[in-house]
């Protein structure tokens, strides 16, 4: 069934949706007064009846009781990069469960873009995201941040800590001893397309990131993003 998140927040009795959702359900999806469609309001999802359509209005029949979280906070740092690259990660971490994308600028960042720049597209990725979890039945949409700067990225600290480095890649890994042994809340970073400096990664060493393997082969920063968000929601899942 169809899945909307509601604009407003804790109000069950007049739930409001979007005009691109509203489209949605009656012109794509050619529902009819007296249709079901799922809800989701506060981390909640409900059974929702169509009662009309000018204007909208449904009523609530129940709370469905469904959980498709990731038991812990899972906080992705992906790089300033051309935005089809950041668009493709970011409904791909949505759909894998990441909670929290943050898109920082590293000094071999190809793509110079200010904070201005970065907010004309941020509702674009806000509806990407917003999208993504309608389609795979998320609870809640993933917040996007950005640009942060990478001295700042300590301050989004977590339980566990971890860096994908390139310089790694091959050698013997501690990624599946340090995700099996985890239970709590996770911040990882994939570096750019020129990777990080040994000065970066000192940084992040000092404050508390785990070096890791991603594997013998060189990805790009975008599968990297995607294959690191996979294998932490498998490790938390299982
Ligand atoms: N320019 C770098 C080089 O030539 O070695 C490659 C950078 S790679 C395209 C982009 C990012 O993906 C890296 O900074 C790292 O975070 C991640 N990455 C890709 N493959 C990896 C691997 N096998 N192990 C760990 N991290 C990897």
């Amino acid at each position: 069934m169809q899945r909307y998140f509601a604009l407003n927040e804790s109000n069950t009795e007049n739930v409001v949706l979007s005009s691109n959702d509203i489209f949605h359900i009656s012109k794509v999806m050619r529902n009819k007064i007296g249709d079901e469609i799922e809800v989701a309001i506060d981390n909640k999802i409900y059974l929702a009846l169509i009662t009309s359509f000018t204007p909208f209005n449904v009523e609530i029949i129940k709370e469905k009781n469904e959980d498709s979280e990731l038991p812990f906070l899972a906080k992705l740092f992906f790089p300033l990069t051309k935005m089809d690259k950041i668009e493709l990660v970011v409904q791909k971490a949505t759909e894998i469960g990441i909670k929290e994308i943050y898109i920082y600028s590293s000094s071999r960042c190809v793509v110079k873009l200010d904070d201005e720049g970065f907010n004309k597209k941020i509702n674009r990725l806000n509806m990407i995201a917003k999208e993504a979890s309608e389609q795979c039945h998320r609870l809640n949409i993933p917040t996007i941040k950005g640009i942060i700067p990478f001295k700042n990225i300590p301050t989004y600290n977590s339980a566990l800590n971890l860096i994908a480095y390139e310089l790694e890649a091959g050698k013997t890994n501690e990624l599946d001893k340090l995700l099996s042994n985890n239970q709590g809340d996770i911040s990882f970073i994939v570096g750019p397309e020129g990777g990080f400096s040994k000065e970066e990664v000192s940084y992040l060493i000092n404050n508390n990131y785990h070096k890791v393997s991603l594997g013998k082969r060189i990805l790009r920063c975008e599968t990297a993003a995607i294959y690191f968000s996979s294998l932490i929601s498998f490790y938390m899942e299982r």
